[in-house]
């Protein structure tokens, strides 16, 4: 049996390319698009407006599967995660968050980070690789399916913003992010709107130019730090991209103006960057980029090396960098019950792996 071919996840042009042979183009590739994006169908026989023999074709060759859940959880407010399998078997974590006026679908962009973020759960996963960009557009896919959120209406949608800020630092994933936002954004497919769109980086400073211009997506910085000393600890890669030549590419960042803000992540790490010297740092370090702030209480795991700052310091951060003419609202932790939260995603594949190792160490200890 040949290998039947996935079609999700392959651009317009790569759609147009992979059908043409069979002869489909023109209006019959709009319809199978529009099957594919705009309708979410999960089967070849349901796609009843295409004709017997296309569904027979396409059937034949192709399939529009989705990955393998390996769980499924549901926190008490309403947040979901979901644990993917690819066929590697290598496992990622995607979440929705269910809110008054929009529902926002955390996607990864890579299996664990090549990065080492000391707060972040992801940062320890041994074990990394891209996503393709089929494995991301995947991640919107699977989500509504599971949120009965099909066809692609104009209003009341499930998923009506995206974040590039589960695992994975997208920017060192480039052209795959790329390939699957254009997928997302497409007007006759899952239509997302770009301005609902965020990609955040802990500052590739060679990419952020062209994430503007190529992308043109909303921009969040993982900032976490006013001083080098203190963001060299935290964020390792601050040592190649300081902090000087990070808030140069936010000032120049394509399509940036007051109405489109950069939005500058700031993790509260009790008696490590919290202090009101640090919120008027903040201020300084802000002067001519269209910002605003977005103070993430630091979410801890297992074995972390941080605690949260107290609430009444993050509300007294929160206070000066308001007063420096800056929104700096505290973003509430969601589905901290089921590890959803922002740096807690770390895929229970590789726990099970290192916990296997552990054990395989310790047996080979014993023996030797
Ligand atoms: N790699 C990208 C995107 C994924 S991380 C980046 O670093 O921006 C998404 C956000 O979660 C980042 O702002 C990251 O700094 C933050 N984060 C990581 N670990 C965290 C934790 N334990 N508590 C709170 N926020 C955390
Ligand atoms: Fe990677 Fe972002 Fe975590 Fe840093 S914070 S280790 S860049 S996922």
């Amino acid at each position: 049996m040949p290998v039947r071919r996935n079609l999700i996840g392959l651009t317009r042009e790569e759609l147009a390319a992979e059908l043409a042979p069979h002869g489909i183009d023109g209006f019959r590739l709009r319809q199978v698009w529009h099957w594919l994006y705009h309708r979410g169908g999960r089967s070849f026989p349901d796609m009843t407006t295409l004709s017997k023999p296309v569904r027979a074709l396409l059937e034949a060759n192709y399939t529009v599967d989705r990955p393998e859940v390996a769980t499924a959880q549901l926190s008490n407010d309403g947040t979901r995660k979901w644990l993917l399998r690819f066929p590697d078997r290598q496992e990622i974590e995607t979440v929705h968050i269910p809110q008054e006026e929009r529902g926002t679908l955390c996607v990864s962009s890579q299996v664990g980070c090549t990065l080492t973020c000391r707060f972040c759960h992801t940062g320890t996963q041994r074990l990394v690789r891209n996503l393709g960009a089929a494995e991301i557009v995947q991640q919107v896919m699977l989500a509504r399916d599971h949120l009965d959120d099909w066809p692609s209406a104009e209003a009341d949608r499930a998923i009506t913003n995206v974040v590039l800020m589960g695992m994975g630092e997208p920017l060192y994933n480039f052209d795959n992010v790329k390939a699957a936002l254009q997928i997302m954004l497409d007007k006759e497919g899952l239509a997302l709107s770009r301005r609902r769109i965020t990609l955040s980086t802990s500052g590739v400073v060679p990419m952020i130019r062209r994430c503007g211009e190529e992308i043109g997506c909303n921009l969040a910085i993982s900032l976490h730090a006013v001083t080098d000393e203190v963001r060299d600890e935290l964020v390792p890669l601050n040592r190649k991209y300081p902090i000087a030549e990070l808030m140069e590419a936010c000032r120049t960042y394509p399509g940036v103006h007051n109405a489109r803000r950069i939005t500058f992540e700031y993790v509260m790490l009790r008696g490590v960057n919290d202090s009101d010297a640090d919120a008027r740092a903040l201020i300084a370090l802000l002067k001519d980029v269209p910002a605003k702030v977005n103070l993430i209480p630091f979410n801890p795991w297992p074995g972390a090396p941080y605690e949260c700052s107290t609430p009444d310091r993050i509300k007294r951060f929160s206070d000066i960098v308001a007063n420096g003419g800056y929104s700096s609202p505290v973003r509430t932790p969601r589905g901290r019950d089921i590890l959803a939260a922002c740096g807690q995603l770390k895929s229970a594949s590789v726990k099970k792996r290192r916990s296997e190792i552990i054990a395989e160490e310790a047996a080979a200890a014993a023996s030797g």
